[in-house]
């Protein structure tokens, strides 16, 4: 064994030989993987093999259709086979609204190149003659889903990563890791140590050992999961004998099973709703080759039904039950990057679909590493996403609960309940009583919207309007019309203070740092120009800095502030998580509302737009910033946990004869859209320049340096290839999601990143990016957006629908 490497990967399943392969295609070479036993001896061995590239996140899709197109190459590259069978797959749909969900994928599917069909049951059955066509009200084809052999595609990787200089050291467990002071990692190993100046975690099965070496404890958790193999099937060899091909495969989302041809029977697999974790605790170092006792009582349900619509399964005999553990986040996806606070110290884990996901998580890893960035949106499986609320408790509810629901569908307006109210504020109970119905936003509940007097709070799940809908319209008037309180504890909240903290932001941020008592809005850019980031900042004190910006991002914002950081101790960073609360009042007659708690002279004069001050509101210590994210008159009020139900109570009460209203995240995004406002997550991603998203008043290329200053200059230069719109779409009892495909001409040439109902202008709308060169199309319904298989009449709104001059943040 080597005593120094440039990179250690410890494990050999899929995950871990990919990251080796991609690591040498990216031009490193000086890398080893270390594995315990042999490849293959964690999950991946029992794997079934299947792939497909859909996903609920359409970067991840994006990947999976990456990770698919790679076989061939490495087929080439190697002479070890993959044992491909590009065999197609079939989505079943039992349901009108399952067949909405296929409809809205076979949308998204067109703009991200993959090749899918609606077919009829008939149709369905042409293709795939076991199944009992009465079930079902339709099905979509997808032409990449296939199969492989999960023991030759791991070789295939290990080989191709060998044949460019990668070693790979068996029968070596890694039984601690330290850190050096100069950062690099002592990796010890029952062989011997070897020195890392990076350690991948592509642990598997005993990822959270390997990051309870480094003492942090990941969201993953392994569980049970059965697949069957038939006999030989008569109907299965008539239909080869027939067609020349096999089966292709298919999903019954009823009976929540798999299934694809095996030889000559079939393998059926299924996620059952009495699901069941494996170890939740550790995961025992001795467990590999054998397998767990299958419980085909737990899976009866399934079989009842999938026997059902696949009769001739059910006169097949069961030739092998394998039964075996494969780990899970909370929401089900990877966890790829570089650990915060951890420099060198990178995850590749809770892959839950190897074969469909193993080449994007190696690739994007291996790019990270190299040049310092995924290459791509990677945020659905970002490592960062997590903080420390998914504890192990939570993990094992939430990954609980996604496994029983993989086959069921999420509605736009679902809100999952395992694991429950986590995180809450002090307002919690008392919002509960004013009718809110709460929402999970990353761990903390959030009110969305208010149910009325009378009204039940729930939200009915549908793709269409539902029945917030009146309630959410009368919030959105409510606060444009006289004035609304709502809570933002949801932001993430950091101080940057020292004698280097402005030339640290003005370094980090795009548009110059404010002077002492006001706020400026900023974008921040990585060193390719792309947006990492969106945030308002205030200066409190001539070395004193506070900024909000996305709760979801604050383990990721922070990784990067870390890693820009001088060393000097000139700069200190704090993030205030839920040390710091907030309210938001909003709406034109919000002045009069903060007027009467505060001696503070609040005039129009004397506090300004995009001013900041510290004061006294309702007797409590506040920061107050005049801003909202409605577009209108509004203030944002700060203030320490202990004080924050005294604020709440006074503002109601000095609110009741201005006709206070609350409301909730729903009514405030739909304020934004009229505004034309983006967001983070939607609009602002890593895949988008700041001109594109058409942010440019927020760029100060007059600043000397800031990073990705060069490439912001180039995509001014060039206009940049997209361009973010906002859209009036003639929508009819359906509005916009996210993710739908945007048509001109008869051809899809971009997707929408939100939309919905603009209650007080009365229309239906959406944010989306087109080709630079399209923007300019402003006839009336000269685009169209693909809402649930219906292209509807979409126009560029060349302004805002509300307030196009601003005249009403600056009252
Ligand atoms: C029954 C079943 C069916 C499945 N079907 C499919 C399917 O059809 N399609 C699909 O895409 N996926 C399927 N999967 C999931 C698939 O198996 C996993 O996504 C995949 O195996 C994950 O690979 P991995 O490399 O992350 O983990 P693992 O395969 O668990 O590999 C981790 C490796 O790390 C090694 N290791 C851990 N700790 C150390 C240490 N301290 N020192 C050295 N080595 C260490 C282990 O020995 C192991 O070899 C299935 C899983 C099961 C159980």
């Amino acid at each position: 064994m080597k005593t120094h490497t440039r990179v250690a990967v410890i494990g050999g399943g899929v995950v871990g030989c990919s990251v080796l392969y991609h690591l040498t295609k990216a031009g490193w070479t000086d890398v080893v993987l270390i594995e315990r036993d042999q490849l293959t001896s964690g999950s991946t061995w029992h794997a079934a093999g299947g792939f497909h590239t859909l996903n609920g996140d359409p970067n991840v899709a994006k990947l999976q259709g990456y990770t698919i197109g790679l076989y061939d190459e490495l087929e080439r590259i190697t002479g070890q086979s993959c044992g491909l069978h590009r065999s197609g797959g079939l989505l079943l749909a039992d349901t009108p609204e399952r067949m909405q969900w296929l409809k809205m994928a076979h949308a998204r599917a067109r703009y991200l190149g993959l090749e899918t069909s609606l077919l009829t049951p008939s149709e369905a059955k042409q293709l795939l003659p076991l199944i009992e066509d009465k079930y079902f009200v339709g099905a979509m084809l997808d032409a990449a889903d296939g199969n492989l052999d999960p023991y030759g595609t791991t070789h295939a990787y290990a080989k191709a990563a060998k044949m460019a200089g990668a070693e790979i050291y068996l029968k070596t467990p890694v039984t601690a890791l330290s850190r050096r002071p100069n950062g690099s990692w002592d990796v010890l190993t029952t062989e011997g140590t070897i020195n890392a100046e990076h350690v991948v975690n592509a642990g598997g099965l005993w990822a959270r050992e390997v990051g309870r070496m480094v003492g942090i404890e990941l969201p993953v958790l392994a569980m049970e999961h059965m697949y069957l193999v038939t006999d030989d099937m008569p109907e299965v060899m008539e239909f080869n004998r027939e067609r020349g091909h096999e089966l292709p495969h298919a999903i019954d989302f009823e009976a929540e099973i798999y299934m694809r041809q095996e030889r000559n029977g079939i393998v059926l697999g299924t996620y059952e709703r009495a699901c069941k974790p494996w170890s939740p605790k550790t995961t025992p170092w001795d467990f590999g080759a054998e397998l767990l006792e299958p419980d085909l009582d737990r899976i009866a349900p399934s079989l009842e039904i999938g026997y059902q619509h696949f009769p001739a399964m059910a006169r097949a005999g069961i030739r092998r039950v394998v039964n075996g553990p494969f780990t899970f986040s909370p929401d089900g996806n990877p966890l790829v990057g570089p650990v915060q606070g951890l420099p060198g110290f990178w995850c590749a884990c809770a892959v839950m679909a190897g074969f469909s996901q193993g080449g994007g998580v190696g690739l994007a890893l291996s790019q990270w590493m190299v040049t310092g960035d995924p290459g791509f949106d990677v945020w659905a499986m970002d490592v960062a996403r997590y903080g420390a609320w998914a504890t192990r408790s939570y993990t094992n509810e939430k990954v609980r609960e996604n496994y029983s629901r993989r086959f069921s569908i999420r509605f736009p307006n679902e809100e999952l309940p395992a694991a429950r109210p986590q995180q809450t504020t002090a307002l919690y109970d008392i919002l509960l009583a004013a009718g809110a119905v709460m929402g999970d936003s990353w761990g903390l509940e959030t009110p969305l919207w208010f149910a009325p007097p009378g009204v039940e709070p729930k939200d009915v799940v549908s793709f269409q309007r539902s029945n917030d809908f009146p309630h959410v319209k009368a919030e959105c008037l409510g606060v444009r019309s006289a004035v609304g309180v709502t809570e933002i504890a949801n932001f993430a909240k950091y101080e940057i203070s020292g004698p280097g903290a402005e030339a640290f932001l003005s370094r980090l941020m795009t548009n110059r740092m404010p002077k002492i008592g006001r706020l400026v809005l900023t974008p921040m850019l990585n060193p390719a120009g792309k947006l990492i980031g969106d945030f308002t900042i205030a200066r409190s004190a001539p070395e004193r800095f506070l900024m909000w910006g996305s709760s979801q991002a604050q383990i990721y914002h922070m990784r990067w502030f870390e890693t820009q950081q001088p060393t000097d101790g000139s700069v200190r960073l704090h993030r205030f998580d839920m040390g710091l609360v907030g309210l938001s009042i909003a709406g034109p007659r919000s002045r009069e509302l903060l007027a009467r708690l505060t001696d503070e002279d609040v005039s129009a004069a004397a506090f300004r737009f995009m001013d900041h001050r510290a004061m006294d509101v309702a007797n409590c210590p506040a920061l107050v910033n005049r801003v909202t994210y409605t577009g209108d008159l509004g203030y944002e009020i700060w203030v320490a946990p202990e004080y924050q139900r005294r604020l709440y109570e006074q503002i109601r009460t000095a609110g009741k004869d201005l006709g206070l209203i609350h409301f909730g995240m729903r009514a405030l995004l739909s304020l934004r859209l009229e505004k034309n406002f983006p967001t983070w997550y939607r609009e602002l991603r890593p895949i988008y320049g700041p001109f594109e998203a058409g942010l440019d008043r927020f760029v100060d290329l007059s600043k000397s340096d800031f990073i990705g200053r060069d490439a912001a200059l180039a995509e001014k230069a060039s206009g940049g290839t997209l361009r973010r719109v906002s859209f009036a779409v003639d929508a009819l009892d359906a509005d916009v999601l996210g993710d739908e495909p945007i048509w001109f001409d008869g051809k899809v040439v971009g997707w929408v990143t939100s939309g919905g109902y603009g209650h007080c202008v009365g229309r239906s709308l959406a944010q989306g990016y087109v080709p630079a060169g399209l923007a300019g199309n402003l006839g009336e319904g000269v685009f169209e957006i693909e809402i649930i298989g219906d292209r509807r009449k979409a126009s560029i709104l060349s302004e805002p629908l509300f307030d196009p001059a601003g005249a009403r943040m600056r009252m």
